[in-house]
């Protein structure tokens, strides 16, 4: 299939894309610019197009069949500057290491991590950047099957089971979202799972005037997906 070949090669079309950024955030944007411009072209023109070229990446990974070498690929491109096509917004988790799953080189995502994949300040500042000064098209929220940080959340509304150190700002955080969940049809964790990528999902609209423009503008969409573990697939929610 097309869609899954040299995807980490810029295609001769995408290279000569110019991508426009939707005024309204551009405009809330002013003074924005650490670190943007030069580097190698962005290689989606569309929030559609961003999410195509991480689903084809996700399935080359899952296939066995990756076409990255991210230790090297693009090193001196890079040295100018980076223009990511999408942000995501993962879990720590050793496991769902984004631009593998991804099958993406080094410029091409945009990458927060939290144990639990919830937005933080300091996070959401990362993605505003990337929204409004690398003009990114899209921001996957991920989480994953059998995640450490909400399987702690349930296990503390359950049995009120303490974690240690900071490790309870963690379950903090995601608690709201495992209470929610409790109840549900099926298993709790899977469920907490999806729906505190769901909720943060919501929550980057609501939180973000930057995030909210560039998405009204169909300069960026937002999306909530679920790494499985034991299939390597991507699932978005
Ligand atoms: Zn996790």
């Amino acid at each position: 299939m097309n869609d899954d070949r040299g995807r980490c090669a810029r295609s001769a079309f995408l290279k000569s894309t110019v991508v426009a950024f939707g005024t309204t955030c551009a405009t809330a944007l002013t003074g924005v610019a650490w670190g943007a411009g030069g580097g190698p072209p962005m290689e989606a023109s569309s929030p559609a197009e961003a999410l195509s070229l991480l689903h084809a990446g996700n399935v080359r990974f899952a296939t066995g069949k990756p076409q990255c070498r991210p230790l090297t690929a693009r090193v001196a491109e890079l040295a100018n500057g980076q223009n990511p096509f999408a942000i995501v917004l993962g879990c720590s988790d050793s496991r769902v290491p984004v631009e593998t799953v991804f099958d993406q080189p080094p410029g091409n995502v945009f990458v927060v991590r939290v144990a639990g994949n919830f937005l933080t300040d300091a996070g959401l500042g990362s993605i505003e950047y990337a929204v409004a000064a690398l003009k990114s098209k899209l921001i996957v929220v991920l989480g994953h099957t059998s995640c450490g940080a909400v399987s702690a959340a349930v296990s503390y509304l359950r049995d009120g089971t303490r974690q240690p150190g900071h490790i309870q700002g963690l379950v903090t955080a995601i608690e709201p979202a495992a209470e929610a969940a409790r109840g549900m049809h099926g298993d709790w964790l899977e469920n907490a799972i999806a729906e505190n990528v769901k909720r943060n999902v919501r929550a980057l609209s609501e939180r973000s005037t930057i995030v909210r423009d560039a998405a009204a503008a169909d300069a960026l969409r937002v999306v909530g997906a679920v790494y499985d573990l034991r299939t390597g697939r991507v699932a978005e929610l």
